[in-house]
């Protein structure tokens, strides 16, 4: 187990038909990736970036070949085995929050227990350190609308980690932050990273891509490239938030 990867994607192929037109979004891509790598996923629009984050992600199967997501193959899982590997191991951030209108923050972060029949003291209690986690201890009854961009990221942040996911999956986090917000969102990502968590993350921007261990180019459907890097630290150095609780 200590040598197996955390993700082992082998030869996968995903064939999208709409009428009798087939579009080949993933042509044979091999990738692994070790528990606590960070890893970047960058190449044009329309190169299967999103694709495999879908296959990764288990919100979709490939039309051939294997995915090991912490030793176990999920590439011919049905959709409810796909939604507790998802809840057990994964954890979601999106370019757009996508968090609950005039809901607290609280709330928005104790969802995904709700949906797994976690009790309500015990979710608060979860939900706040994940907060808390994230530097927003102290904005738990805010609604998203009273929150800036990237404090709502950060509660989507802490929505992904409040299940203890092995494993974050970003697709364009910063796509909608200013640069200096960014930044933050990715310091946030390195000590996330720096504690244990594997993070895929699908990203536009050389600068952010710099941030992560690894970059991965995906190009017509092909991983074109693969190199390891010293990651650039976000900020120099890790005054993350004063509100962060050990
Ligand atoms: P990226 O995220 O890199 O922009 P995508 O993975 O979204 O790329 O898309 C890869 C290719 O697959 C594109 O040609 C796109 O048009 C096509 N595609 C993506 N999703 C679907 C879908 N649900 N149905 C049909 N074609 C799709
Ligand atoms: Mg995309």
């Amino acid at each position: 187990m200590v040598d197996e990867p955390l993700i082992r994607v082998a030869d996968v192929e995903k064939v999208y038909k709409t009428g009798d037109v087939e579009v080949r979004a993933l042509r044979g891509v091999s990738l692994d990736v070790r528990p606590g790598e960070f890893v970047a996923i960058m190449g044009s629009s329309g190169s299967g970036k999103s694709t495999l984050m879908n296959l990764l992600g288990c919100l979709d199967r490939p039309t051939a070949g294997s995915y090991r997501l912490a030793g176990r193959e999920v590439a011919r899982m049905n959709k409810n085995e796909l939604a507790e590997v998802r809840s057990e191991i994964l954890g979601f951030v999106f370019q757009s929050f996508n968090l609950l209108a005039r809901t607290s923050a609280l709330e928005n972060v104790e969802l995904p227990l709700v949906y797994r029949g976690v009790g309500g003291a015990e979710r608060h209690r979860r939900a706040k350190h994940a907060l808390e986690r994230v530097g927003l201890g102290a904005r738990l009854d805010h609604t998203p609308a009273q929150l800036s961009g990237g404090q709502q990221q950060r509660v989507a942040i802490a929505r992904a980690l409040v299940g203890d996911p092995k494993v974050i999956l970003a697709d364009e986090p910063t796509g909608n932050l200013d640069s200096q917000t960014s930044v933050d969102v990715m310091a946030l990502f390195q000590e996330l990273g720096q504690a244990g968590i594997t993070i895929v993350l699908v990203t536009h921007e050389p600068d952010i891509a710099e941030c992560a261990s690894r970059v991965v180019v995906v190009k017509d459907g092909l991983i074109v490239t693969d190199r390891r890097q010293e990651p650039r630290p976000a900020r120099a150095a890790s005054t993350a938030s004063a509100e962060v609780h050990p």
